[in-house]
């Protein structure tokens, strides 16, 4: 599986940095984002190491997009959501910070959640 030892995600992946995980399977790990947007703010990311989605393999966009909706009820349900935006940032242009591939899960609460 392809890593990029620099890489802030690969390091969660391997085990090297802290994360509070939502999710796991063999492909796929989701964890609560550092600087959470609204409560339950959630990354999804596939175990390999894609820069971004331009650089993301079938099989690793298969394997994160079958996660997405199972780890969206999650989270929806754990955190009583009213509702959940998907965002997925790719280049500097757009907001990417992180260049490991993810799908940010955003519960949303009503007007004054924080985002949007
Ligand atoms: P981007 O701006 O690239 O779409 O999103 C990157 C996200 O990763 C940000 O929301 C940021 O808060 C989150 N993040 C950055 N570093 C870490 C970290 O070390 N741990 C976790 N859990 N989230 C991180
Ligand atoms: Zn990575």
């Amino acid at each position: 599986m392809t890593s990029d030892s620099n890489c802030i995600f690969c390091k969660i992946v391997n085990g090297e940095i802290p994360a509070s995980k939502v999710y796991e399977n063999e492909h796929v790990l989701a964890f609560i984002d550092i600087s959470q947007v609204t409560k339950g703010h959630t990354l999804v990311i596939p175990k390999a190491h894609h820069r971004d989605l331009f650089d993301l393999s079938e099989e690793s966009a298969k394997h994160v997009f079958e996660a997405v909706p199972k780890v969206a009820k999650a989270v929806k349900h754990t955190y009583e959501a009213e509702g959940l935006n998907i965002v997925n940032n790719n280049g500097e242009i757009a907001g990417q910070t992180v260049y490991h591939f993810h799908v940010h899960l955003i519960p949303r609460y009503g007007k004054g959640d924080g985002f949007g």
